[in-house]
């Protein structure tokens, strides 16, 4: 581990850390809903669920909304003003991997014309991230994101007794001094995390067979492998893998007329390449009509296009997309299969 400041604490003193930050903010977490993890908002320390698997969305609604209103205008008037509904927010337990994609998004949403909405939300929000351990889908150790050194405020390592925690900015180190009692850590509390890591380092059942900056390179050569057709044969197109990826960040931006005729709103909502009419233009023209086309795109943009854009992977590897999908398409099993085919070449 690097030399970020340590500090421990015990579980009393984390339930006081949680509670006191109840009563200041808006906080979402992870519980257990209907037998699985799945972040939610929570009105009492013990709604929460840490250190569990991935949950089946990742948290990015809280910062990007599935629908938001981006501004309400008045026709007769011919006025409008922007909406940004933002307020302070916390969310605890993501793991390292959602962090990373929380990065990610930071740049997608400041780059070009930057995103007043997802920006401002942002700056109100308090990340507090968790350690796990992977389940047979997250491979995040092959794409660089087991391990998370920025994007938190607060991030804790479960220790036998109590709680190894970093800080990461300057408002994770305010809280933690005035909501909840800290010390530094002794050096085999670190050592302890440390051992751990080592352990969950280990435990990968899913791997990917070629290092992460080799990837763009091997999907640029896969444009005509025959995976495509056959993946794109079982395929539903139905966008669940859009909807759970934390980095699937595309939209479709709607203007809704009131029945007045006289006022209304343009909202966006979550949009996906997966889905028959994301690349459909005028006079029904379809770029991306067949389903073996469209997952090429989606998987080439995580591995390829967007890596010559903002210098990253855009898979972080959690795995929900490979847990989500009702006909068990896995990315990291297709790579795979993309990488044996380069190999024999
Ligand atoms: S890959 Fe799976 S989850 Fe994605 S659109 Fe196809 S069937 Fe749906
Ligand atoms: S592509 Fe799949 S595994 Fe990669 S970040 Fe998105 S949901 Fe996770």
């Amino acid at each position: 581990m690097d030399n970020k400041k340590y500090a421990f604490i015990t579980e009393k003193d984390f339930k006081g850390l949680v509670t006191g930050l109840i009563k200041e903010y808006k906080v979402f977490g992870t519980i257990k809903k209907d037998g699985f993890p799945a972040f939610a908002g929570i009105t009492s320390f013990d709604e929460l669920e840490l250190f569990q698997s991935p949950t089946h969305l990742s948290a990015k609604e809280f910062l990007f909304p599935q629908r938001e209103t981006l501004l309400k205008f008045n026709i007769q008037n011919k006025t409008h003003e922007p909406v940004i509904e933002s307020g302070e927010q916390v969310i605890i337990g993501m793991h390292s991997c959602d962090i990373h994609a929380l990065t990610l998004m930071d740049r997608v949403f400041a780059a070009g014309t930057p995103d007043p909405n997802y920006l401002s939300r942002r700056a109100k929000t308090i990340i507090i991230g968790t350690e796990c351990f992977p389940d047979k889908f997250c491979f995040c150790k092959s794409v660089g994101t087991m391990t998370v050194e920025e994007g938190f405020d607060i991030f804790l390592h479960k220790l036998k007794k109590g709680f190894l925690v970093r800080t990461g900015s300057v408002k994770g180190e305010e809280i933690l001094s005035r909501l909840t009692k800290s010390r530094p850590a002794a050096f085999k509390e670190i050592k302890e995390v440390e051992a751990l890591q080592k352990v969950k380092e280990g435990s990968f059942i899913t791997t990917l067979d070629a290092p992460a900056e080799e990837l763009p390179g091997i999907y640029e050569k896969s444009d005509n492998s025959p995976v495509w057709d056959r993946i794109g044969a079982i395929c539903y197109g139905c966008g669940s893998c859009n909807h759970v990826c934390p980095t699937c960040y595309c939209f479709d931006i709607k203007d809704e007329v009131k029945a007045n005729l006289k006022e209304g709103e343009r909202v966006r909502v979550w949009d996906g390449c997966m889905v028959e009419d994301f690349a459909k233009v005028a006079g029904d023209h379809n770029f991306r009509g067949l389903r073996a086309n469209r997952l090429k795109h989606r998987f080439n943009r995580k591995f390829r296009y967007l890596t010559g854009k903002f210098d990253a992977l855009f898979c972080v590897g959690c795995g929900r997309c490979s847990r989500t999908c009702l006909v068990n398409i896995n990315i990291a099993e297709i790579t795979n299969e993309l990488i044996r085919e380069h190999n024999k070449k």
